[in-house]
């Protein structure tokens, strides 16, 4: 028998619903602010994550699918806004609007270790606004991040709200870093003396305890920012105070990519699970479509797991299968078998969901079978019914059975399952 790879999961009916329903409400919400949707290759040339994310990146370094074929190295996309801003420089999006705002929703995959309970094909959904610098965008999107999780029904949250500040604002930044952590090399985990070497900010990001203690006791301040990325800094938070969305500063909040600068932001919910409290995140990486060979264009996105807001969301995964105005056609005989066979087109034709038993089944055991798929409604069909152009609909709800005409069962359906 096979089985499925580690770190996958399918996702079975009963559960297909809340999925859908979370794509809706996200569809729904991201046109309502004029993002269109996206969707670029699963697969994408190795070097693309590589350059975007920076070599260092754990994803980079560890975590990333490659797939060999002849002499090329492909990867499956760890992430979206890679792919995206490839896609945005190789079909000139920035020459037909200049400023684009994008929405996508689907699967992404990294090698993580699986016995950490993650998985290794993974859901995002979230957005990519490019073409501006303006911090008007940057509250935008946050507050599109706060009312798609109000929109789940998800409370409970916080904002974590930080600016990395320009280039040279980092660079600034990891010198403070080196100097205020050489004399601690001893007490970091081996991760970050490693880190400390290749790209120090990422010490910020690690959960270890001792060394979250150690970055703790630094009581970074954010002073490192230079007056321009400041001043982007305080209008951001002036718009999100002026429309009422809270959050906290948090001066150790690197995010643990290369291409984010200014503006950056996480989700955190405690419903989680250990080490991981994010239920998405997002920045501005002012700098990566230029990177990537295109034009000099700002740009700011988000990205939610899907699994983590649906633990979030207390949305049970595995609902009951509900089907709520499924007709369940049953047929006795073989005359009242043809007519079922046209009724049921005509249900499904008028837009109800229809269905019937295709063995042949005794009346008792084809009202178990609408009792199992939780049918609404049940409507038999044998010789008597055809003569006088009736069904006899039962209403599942209630038990309750009428005669109704063939010809006006559909309204008839149409009205009680309103
Ligand atoms: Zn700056
Ligand atoms: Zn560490």
């Amino acid at each position: 028998m096979f089985k499925r790879v580690p770190g996958t999961r399918d996702i079975l009916p009963g559960e297909t619903e809340c999925w859908q329903n979370i794509e809706n409400i996200s569809r729904s919400l991201f046109t309502r602010h004029n993002y269109r949707e996206i969707r670029t290759p699963l697969l994408e040339d190795e070097p693309l994550f590589n350059r975007s994310l920076g070599e260092t990146a754990e994803i980079v370094q560890k975590q990333m699918f490659l797939i060999k074929r002849e002499h090329d190295v492909y990867a499956l996309r760890p992430e979206g806004t890679a792919s995206i801003v490839r896609a945005y420089i190789e079909n000139n999006l920035d020459k037909q609007q200049g400023f684009v705002k994008l929405y996508y929703m689907g699967p992404m995959f990294r090698a993580e270790r699986p016995q950490k309970g993650r998985l290794r094909q993974f859901h995002h959904i979230g957005c990519e606004a490019i073409g501006s610098y303006g911090p008007g965008i940057d509250a935008e999107v946050i507050v599109l991040a706060d009312s798609l999780l109000k929109a789940l029904g998800i409370s409970g949250y916080r904002i974590a709200l930080n600016s990395l500040g320009c280039v040279s604002d980092q660079q600034a930044f990891r010198v403070f870093l080196k100097d205020k952590l050489s004399g601690r090399l001893n007490d970091l985990c081996a991760d970050c003396k490693d880190r400390f070497g290749r790209n120090i900010l990422r010490v910020l990001d690690c959960k270890n305890d001792s060394c979250r203690h150690i970055i703790r006791e630094l009581n970074i301040s954010g002073s490192s920012r230079c007056a321009e990325c400041e001043s982007h800094f305080s209008s951001v938070r002036r718009s999100l105070d002026a429309l009422g969305v809270s959050y906290e500063i948090s001066p150790n909040l690197v995010r643990g990519l290369d291409y984010y600068n200014r503006t950056v932001f996480e989700f955190k919910h405690d419903g989680l699970g250990p080490q991981q409290d994010a239920l998405g995140a997002g920045g501005r990486y002012d700098g990566l479509v230029k990177q990537l060979g295109g034009p000099d264009a700002g740009a700011i996105g988000f990205a939610f797991g899907v699994e983590r807001l649906i633990l979030a969301s207390g949305l049970k995964a595995e609902t009951e299968m509900v089907q709520p105005g499924l007709v369940y056609v049953i047929t006795l005989g073989d005359r009242a078998r043809a007519a079922g066979v046209k009724l049921l087109a005509d249900l499904r034709g008028a837009g109800v969901t229809a269905d019937t038993d295709y063995e042949g089944k005794s009346l008792k055991a084809a009202m178990r079978t609408a009792n199992d798929l939780k049918a609404r409604f049940v409507a038999i069909l044998g010789d008597d019914e055809l003569k006088e152009g009736v069904v006899a609909l039962k209403d599942m709800s209630n038990s309750s059975q009428e005669k109704v005409r063939i010809s006006e069962l559909t309204d008839k359906i149409k009205g009680s399952s309103k």
